[in-house]
């Protein structure tokens, strides 16, 4: 891509360059189908995630594994949204036993506040086999999140006693419990309820998963992650340069 040449400006004495949203977005274009992967411990070294997600992702085309600056963050770079949607709906997010959570990577990823979107496997129990299109499932998930995949029993209808999806949920919001499909209470309404499998609790506090702000310890929480947090809450952008 071609980008203007510009001159660095100056503010109270800090040097700084400005470039628009378009820039920013069109320099993170060969990146889109990214993801993050965190490991909970210690993670594997990236010739073992590469040898565990060739053998067992059954990805279409080549992927570039690659270390983050936190030493337990893992940036995997694939070809295609296929793949990229195999990779972010794992049922089982292990690699050589070791658990991590997959994340979204965009180019405000911050690797110090985990980002509160995270997919997460969901039933609707009951639901009739005749709403198991994608496109009519893709609707439904509107107020939930982000429809990435359908399970296979649900993509071919094997198992019809509900469907069974991967939606990329926001843990930093309440949960929908249950929506209509048609007007409430009609009775030729369906009233469907929603089972989250696997939804991790979001600390909005100090921006991590695995608690929330009820129970958030920001002294244990700086100790295990080392991070630094202002008073909105928000963790320092300055950390990736400084830390
Ligand atoms: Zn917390």
């Amino acid at each position: 891509m071609i980008l203007a040449l510009r001159p660095p400006k100056m503010v109270e004495g800090e040097v700084y360059f400005q470039f628009t949203k378009e820039e920013i977005a069109r320099l993170a274009e060969p990146f889109c189908y990214s993801v993050v992967l965190k490991f909970l411990k210690n993670r594997p070294s990236l010739d073992a995630v590469r040898a565990f997600i060739h053998s067992r992702w059954g990805l279409m085309a080549i992927l570039v594994v690659s270390s983050m600056r936190r030493p337990r963050n893992i940036f995997v770079r694939m070809a295609n949204e296929a793949d990229f949607t195999k990779a972010l709906s794992r049922e089982v997010c292990e690699i050589n036993g070791i658990f991590y959570r997959a994340f979204r990577w965009s180019s405000d990823f911050n690797e110090d506040a985990e980002p509160s979107r995270v997919p997460v496997w969901v039933s609707l129990p009951g639901l009739p086999p005749n709403f198991y299109q994608q496109a009519f499932l893709n609707i439904l998930m509107a107020p939930i999140g982000t429809f990435i995949r359908r399970d296979n029993s649900t993509r071919c209808a094997t198992r019809t006693d509900g469907a069974r999806l991967c939606v990329e949920v926001d843990a930093a919001k309440p949960l929908l419990s249950h929506f209509w499909i048609g007007a409430p209470e009609l009775p030729s309404s369906r009233k469907q309820e929603i089972i989250y499998e696997t939804l991790p609790a979001y600390c909005s506090s100090c921006n991590m998963q695995g608690h929330n702000a009820r129970t958030c310890n920001p002294g244990k929480a700086g100790k295990n992650g080392g991070r630094k947090v202002n008073k909105k809450g928000r963790s320092e952008t300055k950390m990736l340069i400084n830390d």
